[in-house]
């Protein structure tokens, strides 16, 4: 009598949640759950649970991507933007490096916490670091 193991594979990976709607509830800094309460709380501190659903937060791993991102994108604007500027109009240095340097960092300060809350929920939409 031959006695044939059957392998056991255990599906418990469960699929992804809709990712658009989650990285848009994130960008309002919303939780990617029900897009009603608040990710963040004093500027760029994730909320540990979200206040209205309950929906674990404290999982995500934003760590460096959001700072990334921001400079990604201030620098690839603003950069030809300074070019642009300079070659068209010619300011005086001391009015270009103001118009830029408060330009640069009101755009970083309103991207940061919307690229981080879109970061967070691009993890819990894929069920990353134990949004499960
Ligand atoms: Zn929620």
């Amino acid at each position: 009598m031959t006695e044939q193991i059957q392998p056991h594979v255990h599906v418990t990976a469960e699929p992804d949640r809709p990712l658009k709607p989650a990285l848009l509830r994130g960008w309002r800094r919303r939780c990617p759950n029900c897009g009603e309460g608040a990710v963040l709380h004093s500027y760029l501190k994730v909320h540990d649970t979200c206040a209205h659903c309950g929906e674990d937060l404290h999982h995500h791993r934003a760590d460096d991507g959001p700072a990334y991102l921001t400079i990604l994108l201030v620098g690839h604007l603003m950069a030809p933007l300074l070019l642009l500027v300079f070659e068209i109009y010619r300011p005086a240095p001391m009015v270009l490096f103001s118009i830029f340097a408060v330009g640069c960092l009101s755009l970083s300060l309103y991207l940061l916490p919307r690229l981080k809350g879109a970061i967070v929920a691009f993890q819990w939409a894929r069920r990353m670091h134990g949004f499960g």
